[in-house]
């Protein structure tokens, strides 16, 4: 028997395994390749601040906002499980789930899943983006709970912990990604960046309040988003403070 697949492969070569899976509705078929990827970048140098009031600032001055499916897959859950709730559900050694119950049970299992698969499709091409033209990728050594804990700073409405999950796995995309390219993957140390980042110009650091959008420099005048120079101080402190490349 043979079936048709949608899209392909990047780098394709000797299939290895091949893992199926049934979602309630539709069968997945996820086959593993042994190949050598091949990526290409450029030779500019990026560093991104995360959890910041958009998902991602970048050094160069770009924003990359949180995806929207994520709150859409959520509401979409709360709502489904509501109805869950008023169908009859197993009983242990007494009674079994009604039809309906298995219906709509099966429901969450898959808008589950599709969420899962854009989220993860999210995160390669954000990767993916954020590769292809630097050659040196800095971020901050991230601690998903002291995120949590400044989360203050994100006041979108989003599910936190969703939205760890997803920065959680565009960091570790980028680092592979990265390194795939022949490239470099750098980790700023956090105490260079707490509590506040300093200023990407003259490396000072003044005191901000979390309210504060723009990071605007007593010492030298410097003004900019702070999530932006929070990502060029990034990109500095990974490098070395003293490194002649910094511009
Ligand atoms: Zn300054």
């Amino acid at each position: 028997m043979s079936v048709r697949i949608r899209g392909k492969a990047k780098t394709w070569g000797i299939p290895k395994g091949c893992k199926i899976v049934w979602d309630g509705k539709d069968w997945y078929a996820s086959i593993t390749v042994d190949c050598v990827p091949e990526r290409q970048t450029g030779n500019n140098a990026l560093g991104l601040d995360f959890g910041g009031k958009t998902a991602i600032a970048t050094s160069n001055g770009g924003f990359v906002k949180a995806p929207r499916f994520q709150t859409q897959a959520q509401e979409k859950v709360n709502l489904l499980s509501k109805k869950l709730g008023r169908k009859q559900q197993p009983v242990k050694g007494k009674s079994q789930a009604s039809r309906r119950w298995k219906k709509y049970q099966g429901k969450i299992r898959r808008v589950k899943r599709i969420e899962a698969n854009r989220r993860c499709d999210w995160s390669h091409q954000v990767a993916a983006q954020m590769v292809s033209s630097n050659r040196l990728v800095a971020t901050e050594k991230l601690n998903l709970k002291g995120m949590t804990r400044k989360g203050k700073r994100q006041k979108t409405g989003l599910n936190r912990s969703i939205v760890d999950v997803a920065i959680g796995k565009t960091k570790d995309g980028i680092k592979y990604k990265v390194e795939e390219a022949n490239g470099v993957y750098l980790e700023t140390p956090t105490r260079q960046l707490k509590p506040t980042p300093p200023c990407a110009k003259r490396w000072e650091t003044k005191p901000k309040t979390w309210s504060d959008r723009v990071h605007h420099c007593q010492g030298c005048g410097h003004s900019e988003d702070r999530d932006i120079n929070a990502a060029q101080a990034i990109l500095i402190g990974a490098r070395g403070r003293n490194c002649p490349l910094q511009t």
